[in-house]
């Protein structure tokens, strides 16, 4: 059964697999192919500046549109992808195509920074950043204008090789943030020496901080404790009014949620930017 279905190099990790996930390999067998079609697509998720009240930066993420299985999440296909080193091509193509945005918001004169998420394995990668330096020089873009948001548990798999990685990074002139920040259980004493600069409190706390005293407390201890490090502080997750108005007050530097806007297209940012 699984022979008939799962090409080559599959097989390889399918022992880590439920039996009964033939959508799981179809997903798996089918990312290459989609990387050379062109099914992959991003959208961007503004991040508004809480003293301005101005979108000043996005989160690129990455969408695909298969043919035959429709829109798929990449909260289903990105786990699959970071079982193999097919991550190392998707996040290459994230970060391709992120430059090149970012070179096309210089061209318009437009001050906007993009953040890209990486992966474990792309930490581990020799050549994420000669890589990125790359892209960076064809583009002649500034390293600066460039964010990459790495969760902490990501952080926790090898933190020496990580440290290395990261002080490479941000002596490119990088900037990093923890994504889904507090629900990866890392030592503080271990974060204190990694170069990053900013945290992002994981949306599982942000969404109901106005219903949930225990959340809001998270929330609040989290801003302090990365203002006291000089860290900046983003909330993710922000779903009304009254939780963008609560962050403002514990002092938040920035937030992103659907209250401001949903991921959307190029065009649609552009024209959030112009509002
Ligand atoms: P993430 O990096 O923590 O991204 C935030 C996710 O929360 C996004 O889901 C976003 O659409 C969603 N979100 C944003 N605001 C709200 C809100 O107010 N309420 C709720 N309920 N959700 C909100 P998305 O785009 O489905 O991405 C899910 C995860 O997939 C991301 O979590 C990230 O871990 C991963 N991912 C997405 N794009 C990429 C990529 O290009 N590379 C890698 N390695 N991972 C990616
Ligand atoms: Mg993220
Ligand atoms: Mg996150
Ligand atoms: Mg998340």
């Amino acid at each position: 059964y699984k022979a008939k279905h799962t090409p080559g190099g599959i097989l390889s990790y399918s022992a880590n697999l439920d039996e009964g996930s033939p959508r799981r390999l179809a997903i798996m067998a089918a990312i290459n192919s989609g990387l050379k079609q062109d099914q992959f697509f991003l959208h961007y998720q503004p991040k508004m500046d809480l003293k301005t009240g101005h979108v000043t930066a996005a989160e690129a993420l990455i969408r695909w549109q298969h043919p035959e299985m429709g829109l798929i999440s990449p909260g289903e296909f990105i786990p699959l992808a970071e079982m193999s080193d097919i991550i190392i091509d998707l996040t290459e193509w994230v970060l391709d195509q992120a430059i090149y945005q970012l070179k096309k918001f210089q061209l318009s004169q437009k001050d906007v920074r993009l953040s890209v998420n990486v992966s474990t394995r792309n930490l581990l990668d020799d050549n994420l950043v000669p890589y990125i330096h790359a892209k960076l020089e064809e583009y002649d873009v500034r390293p600066q204008q460039l964010e990459l948001e790495i969760t902490e548990s990501a952080l926790m798999v090898d933190p020496d090789r990580a440290l290395e990685t990261l002080n490479k990074l941000s002596g490119l002139g990088l900037s990093i943030s923890v994504d889904d920040f507090g629900t990866g259980y890392s030592s503080l004493v271990y974060l204190r020496r990694l170069p990053i600069d900013s945290l992002k409190i994981d949306l599982m706390f942000v969404r109901n901080m106005c219903r949930n005293d225990q959340d809001a407390i998270i929330v609040n201890s989290i801003i302090n404790l990365g203002h006291n490090l000089s860290l900046t502080v983003v909330a993710e997750g922000a779903e009304d009014k009254a939780t963008v108005e609560v962050l403002k007050t514990m002092g938040c530097d920035y937030v992103q949620g659907y209250q401001i806007s949903k991921p959307v297209p190029e065009d649609e940012f552009l024209r959030l930017l112009d509002e």
